[in-house]
């Protein structure tokens, strides 16, 4: 690591709020990752000027959410890693909507809203993502996506510029928002939600949430759904009738609860993962000619 690099985030940050050598396996929902080499954990105000003194240094910069959606490499991650979450998780009820900042747990601002008599995030609540990475992927369930509940979003450019969004502006479609192509980063968002009852709103998340737990091997570390829905199939459909329940690569497997999850035994590395991934992308297309696509992201070194 350089010392150019940790000049520029000392020149910005506290101390307390920058690690060296960070594991990533603590902040990934699979609890794989080697380790990153600077971990920054900025304040919403200190984002803008933290990504401009790194970006006068050669640092590879990369942003992180709540790490629900990734497999890290077991090298871990060269560079930067830019974690909104715990420092930039305020959330704010006026009226109708809910102004969060990036780092808000979804869950969060879901049990925030039911609480205000707020109906819109119920599908919602379930996804173990941060606000600022559910909104970056249009994240959905159930029938809803963020894209239905969006009003605003606030990002910094990768010009270094603050700028809002509209809902229209944002460009959404399946997985997908303007985001991703052009490498902003979200800092907060505004959602416009509609009144209902505390009690009814509390009652669908129940039953979602009891739907997701029968369903979902949440009791084991994972990244959610492995490969993303091919065209008119079900990737965990394809998977279970290829006879790959329960297929393992040391410790990652495909779960026995449901073939879409990947899960990690406990210790799987990431190139275990990778391994068992390739497999199964094998498989599905020698019985069924179709190509499943990672849902998942790889980043670092593996
Ligand atoms: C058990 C389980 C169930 C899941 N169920 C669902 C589901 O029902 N529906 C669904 O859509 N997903 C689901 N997921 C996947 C995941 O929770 C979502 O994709 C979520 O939106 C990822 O958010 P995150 O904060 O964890 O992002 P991360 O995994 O931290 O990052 C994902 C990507 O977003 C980028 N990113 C994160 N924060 C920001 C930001 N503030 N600004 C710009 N870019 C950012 C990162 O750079 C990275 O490229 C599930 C995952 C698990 C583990």
């Amino acid at each position: 690591m350089q010392d150019s690099w940790i000049r520029a985030a000392r020149s910005v940050l506290e101390e307390e709020q920058i690690r060296m050598d960070e594991p990533m396996s603590a902040h990934t929902t699979f609890r794989i990752g080697g380790p990153a080499d600077l971990f920054l954990e900025p304040r919403k105000e200190q984002v803008g000027p933290l990504l401009a003194a790194l970006r006068k240094t050669d640092i590879p910069l990369m942003i992180l959410g709540n790490g629900s959606d990734l497999l890290v490499g077991d090298k871990g991650i060269r560079g930067a890693v830019i974690h909104i979450g715990n420092e930039m998780d305020q959330i704010g009820i006026n009226g109708e909507q809910i102004e969060a900042q990036a780092g808000a747990p979804l869950s969060r601002v879901a049990r925030q809203a039911q609480r205000a008599g707020l109906s819109g995030m119920e599908a919602l609540s379930g996804i173990p993502g941060s606000l600022g990475g559910a909104v970056m992927m249009n994240a959905g369930a159930y029938g809803s996506t963020m894209e239905d509940v969006i009003a605003s979003v606030e990002v910094l450019t990768e010009g270094g510029e603050i700028r809002n969004y509209s809902l229209g502006e944002m460009h959404f479609s399946y997985r997908h928002s303007r985001i991703r192509e052009e490498g902003s980063v979200v800092l907060s968002a505004v959602l416009r939600l509609k009144r209902g009852e505390a009690g009814e709103i509390d009652a669908v998340m129940t039953d979602l949430t009891r739907r997701r737990t029968l369903k979902q091997p949440l009791e084991m570390a994972s990244a959610g759904s492995t490969f993303k829905r091919p065209q008119g199939y079900f990737a965990g459909k394809l998977i279970q009738d290829a006879g790959l329940r329960g297929y393992r690569v040391g410790q990652a497997q495909v779960s026995e609860k449901h073939c879409g999850f990947v899960v990690n035994r406990g210790g799987a590395s990431a190139a275990e993962v990778r391994q068992l991934m390739a497999d199964v992308q094998a498989k599905v297309k020698e019985k069924f000619g179709v190509d499943l696509e990672p849902e998942v992201r790889f980043v670092g070194e593996f």
